[in-house]
């Protein structure tokens, strides 16, 4: 039997969002891996939590997934982090998720549920959450232009990443391609202590002075 690989979704800002589930598996696990181990080291230590860490991320090569599944051939449990939220969504877990699923499907992946900015942000945004499309982060370049039509294209409610370094760029880029009318919700910092909510409509984002540091999920409504 290969061991089991256990998903474990971790706080996007207030540590107390972490679950009892998640601090007690953190610490019977063989090995975490972290998408920055400097990141979940500040996490594990804060809840006191001695489980070695390795690190498993964007640039990851295949050898370092290769290991992972050796090491579930060997029967350890391991659990899988994000810097924050879950693993899995708009972060490199789900790769590693695939290899595993497409290599071996008996392996045993579990999930240890909790914040994810995505859904956080949905939940307090007032606008329909029956149907949804989530796009990820929008492209750097590239892409860009095809990913705002897919905004607009959408009749459902749209949700997006978007990063402190394009946020502005993001905005001025809504404003030219989107209906003034369009509904809008920015949230920014989430669950921290400067956490912000911008409510209001693609019109009246000029006046809507948004502070362009920290973390943000936008969410688009035409209802
Ligand atoms: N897997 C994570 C999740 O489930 O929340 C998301 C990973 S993605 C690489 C990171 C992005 O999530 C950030 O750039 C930001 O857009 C969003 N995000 C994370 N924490 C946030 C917070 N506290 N407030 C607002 N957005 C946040």
């Amino acid at each position: 039997m290969p061991g089991t690989l256990s998903i474990i979704a971790t706080p996007i800002g207030n540590l107390g969002d972490i679950t009892f589930r998640a601090i007690e598996t953190l610490k019977t696990v063989d090995m975490i891996l972290c998408e920055d181990t400097r990141v979940t080291k500040k996490l594990l230590a804060h809840f006191e939590i001695a489980t070695p860490t390795m690190s498993y991320h964007h640039h990851s090569a295949e050898a370092k997934i290769r290991e992972i599944f050796a090491l579930l051939q060997e029967e350890k449990h391991l659990a899988l982090v994000s810097d924050a939220g879950t693993p899995g969504i708009s972060d490199p877990g789900n790769i590693l998720i695939n290899y595993l699923v497409q290599e071996d499907p008996t392996i045993p992946i579990t999930c240890i549920p909790g914040p994810s900015a995505v859904i956080a942000a949905l939940s307090i945004s007032g606008f329909r959450t029956d149907k949804f499309l989530f796009l990820g982060f929008p492209p750097h370049k590239k892409g860009r232009q095809t990913f705002f039509q897919e905004v607009s294209a959408s009749s459902h409610t749209v949700v997006f990443y978007e990063s402190c370094h394009r946020i502005e760029k993001c905005l001025s880029e809504l404003i030219a391609t989107q209906s003034p009318d369009l509904r809008i919700c920015i949230c920014r910092e989430l669950t921290k202590k400067f956490e912000q909510v911008y409510r209001g409509t693609v019109g009246g984002l000029v006046n809507m002075r948004v502070n362009p540091k920290g973390e943000f999920v936008i969410i688009l409504s035409h209802s």
